[in-house]
């Protein structure tokens, strides 16, 4: 399965364009074979951040796999003549589906203190056979003795997946740099997601998130924070697709 998957390219990393059913298939396919895995989920924002860090976009170029999110890769991938198939914005439940059918377990890291620990409440009273065997927020010393002694809980737990929520760029670094440590057989960047699953900040409605209109919804929660990523980074993302294509044409 894993070499028929379809891909896109934005600028030099190429994407997955597959739905969230072939995803949750492609993570299913690699716990059984077992060999360890990063995925990372790339969005308008990432995107323009691996312009400026080159260290983030070293990791994203390493990872095995990346899916693409939102309505920013969706524009940008029209202006090149390409059609992005699904959004993987609402893969965590249907994972937490996944993962009670094929009892797979998971450990989440990442958010500040007491999320993960909601977000572990909140889902296994959904899904009442979920096995959550770990979680730890993501405010510890990174280099310290704590990290080291994170990673020998996380391997401990034996969970299957691995989700880290520290947010881009900073999870896939810390993926990046630990992964030959890391036991668990998915090591996925999931950002923002625990504070929306926690109750903490609540998603935008249904109908705004099938437009394509999270992001509008976002800005509206946290102005002050998402200004620059949004009303600056779309229109710079877009900018930088149109030149990425015309540099192709005119090589
Ligand atoms: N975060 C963390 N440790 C840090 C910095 C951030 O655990 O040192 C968490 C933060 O609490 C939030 C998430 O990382 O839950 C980042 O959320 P954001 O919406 O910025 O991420 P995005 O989805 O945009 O990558």
């Amino acid at each position: 399965m894993l070499q028929s998957l379809p891909k896109l390219q934005l600028f030099d990393l190429p994407f997955l364009n597959i739905s969230m059913h072939q995803a949750l298939d492609l993570i299913t396919d690699i716990i059984h074979q077992g060999t360890t895995t990063t995925i990372f989920i790339i969005n308008a924002d990432c995107l323009n951040k691996t312009f400026d860090d080159p260290e983030y976009r070293h990791a994203l170029q390493n990872a095995d796999h990346l899916l693409a999110d939102g309505s920013g890769i969706r524009l940008g991938c029209r202006i090149i003549g390409e059609t992005v198939v699904d959004n993987v914005n609402d893969l965590f439940p249907l994972l937490c589906e996944r993962a009670v059918q094929h009892h797979f377990s998971l450990f989440l890291f990442g958010a500040k203190p007491g999320v993960a620990d909601q977000v572990k409440q909140t889902m296994t009273q959904r899904y009442p056979n979920l096995n959550i065997v770990g979680s730890q927020h993501g405010y510890l010393n990174f280099g310290s003795p704590e990290e080291h002694t994170l990673i020998q809980t996380i391997n401990k737990s034996k969970a299957d997946i691995l989700l880290v929520a520290l947010g881009a760029p900073l999870q896939e670094k810390w993926l990046a740099t630990h992964r030959s440590q890391l036991a668990p057989k998915i090591l996925m960047g999931v950002g923002g997601l625990f504070d929306f699953y926690s109750g903490n900040i609540p998603r935008a409605p249904l109908w705004l998130r099938k437009r394509g209109l999270e992001w509008t919804y976002r800005l509206y929660q946290e102005p002050r924070r998402l200004f620059k990523r949004y009303i600056l980074g779309n229109p710079l993302f877009i900018w930088r697709v149109l030149r990425w294509k015309w540099s192709k044409s005119h090589p």
